[in-house]
């Protein structure tokens, strides 16, 4: 069998996401996914499209997103890329004043693709080069070694600090040497911890124009500082951003880039050399429906902004050593206790935390923030086995 397969095909390490198990029903907060469902707006536009135009799953979708496009940068906009911090009035959404953003976010500024993923293969594809290696921290999301070997894209991995935080001074001399390319996510996976804006300009600033500069800003609705306002200042950035997580639609797919247009169009050609729709109709009508109600979304992040924080204080309270998270998730380890034992031990009550057997965080558990209940329940469950 393995005779026919290419050699490329050999040396594929695909990645491992958070088990989804069909055996029994769990409490699941092992995927960073949200808790909460979208906004009934995204459910009745779903419904209002399936009834009046159901010829229209029958048509190829708009390959260009038109809608969709300018219903993000409408979102951006009126959060300043911030959800937690943003303020609402009745249905006007205003972005906090740290988060102001000193231009208007256009469409061209924005390329949306089947999930952050399929825009990080895509990102990889464009910028990262087979002949130089590209800069990233030690820990990290684990998607990017994944398409690092996919593209045949040297890597340079800089540890972390003692703290957990990323270590930039080193991450930029690295970067000096190649000039491949530098990317992170910001607040960081699966530590948390985030960059301020000002740091992220300083490592611009010093790093040199000529060199691609990727955020992953995943979780960054849930405390971090968006680097969109870069966007004016720096032609060579790339911000990766997903509705999977502060805008509930993990099963939607739908991730973006905020760019400036000219690396917006090198994407986009990337896209339509593989496939033409990666969008498919559903996910417009629902993703642009999505970005229609941000208030609704202010709200959802700021609950499991709270969640999160109590829970940091219930395993702090109970001897963990938890990471201050910016995220939908926390990191911690306890004393005694082994990430997979304890990992083990909460399944065994009916919930799914996440677990890395990776050399240096093998003792850390990772802990997606759920509802107010499913945190309840996994704070019983807490105190039942460390015990
Ligand atoms: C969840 C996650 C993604 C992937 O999101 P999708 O849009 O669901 O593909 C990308 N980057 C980071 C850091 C993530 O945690």
């Amino acid at each position: 069998m393995i005779m026919i397969v290419s050699n490329r095909m050999k040396g594929l390490h695909p990645y491992v996401p958070g088990e989804q198990p069909k055996d029994r029903v769990y409490i699941k907060l092992n995927a960073n996914e949200n808790p909460y469902a979208p906004s009934p707006k995204v459910n009745k536009a779903l419904i209002d499209f399936v009834q009046s135009h159901p010829e229209k799953m029958g048509l190829y979708p708009d390959p260009d997103s038109t809608e969709l496009h300018a219903a993000i940068a409408d979102m951006l906009n009126q959060c300043g890329g911030v959800l937690c911090r943003a303020k609402v009035d009745g249905d006007k959404v205003t972005p906090s004043e740290k988060d102001k953003i000193p231009f208007t976010v256009t469409p061209d500024m924005i390329y949306t693709g089947n999930g952050s993923d399929e825009v990080l293969s895509f990102v990889f594809y464009a910028f990262f080069d087979s002949g130089k290696k590209f800069v990233m921290p030690e820990f990290t999301y684990s998607f990017y070694p994944v398409y690092a070997g996919f593209y045949n894209i040297p890597m340079d991995t800089v540890p972390l600090k003692e703290d957990w935080s990323l270590d930039v001074e080193e991450m930029l001399k690295r970067a000096k040497s190649d000039k491949g390319g530098i990317i992170f996510a910001n607040p960081n996976a699966p530590t948390g911890l985030g960059l301020t804006r000002n740091q992220v300009r300083e490592m611009l600033s010093k790093a040199s124009s000529d060199e691609i500069f990727i955020v992953d800003e995943a979780y960054v609705d849930f405390g971090g500082e968006s680097c969109i306002p870069l966007l004016k200042d720096f032609k060579n950035l790339v911000i990766v951003r997903t509705f999977s997580k502060s805008l509930c639609g993990a099963g939607q797919r739908l991730g973006y880039i905020v760019a400036n247009p000219e690396l917006v169009n090198i994407v986009t050609t990337v896209k339509n050399s593989v496939n033409h729709f990666p969008i498919d109709a559903l996910s417009q009508v629902s993703g642009k429906a999505a970005c229609t109600d941000v208030a609704y979304y202010v709200e959802t992040s700021k609950k499991v902004v709270e969640e999160r924080d109590k829970f940091y204080d219930f395993l702090s309270e109970n001897g963990f050593y938890v990471i201050k998270s910016q995220t939908n998730f926390l990191f911690a380890k306890h004393p005694s206790i082994s990430g997979e034992e304890l990992y083990k031990m909460i399944k065994n009550e009916g919930l799914l935390i996440r677990h890395f057997a990776t050399p240096g965080i093998e003792n850390f558990v990772r802990i997606s923030i759920g509802s107010k209940e499913q945190m309840q329940a996994l704070k019983e469950a807490f105190e039942k086995v460390i015990k």
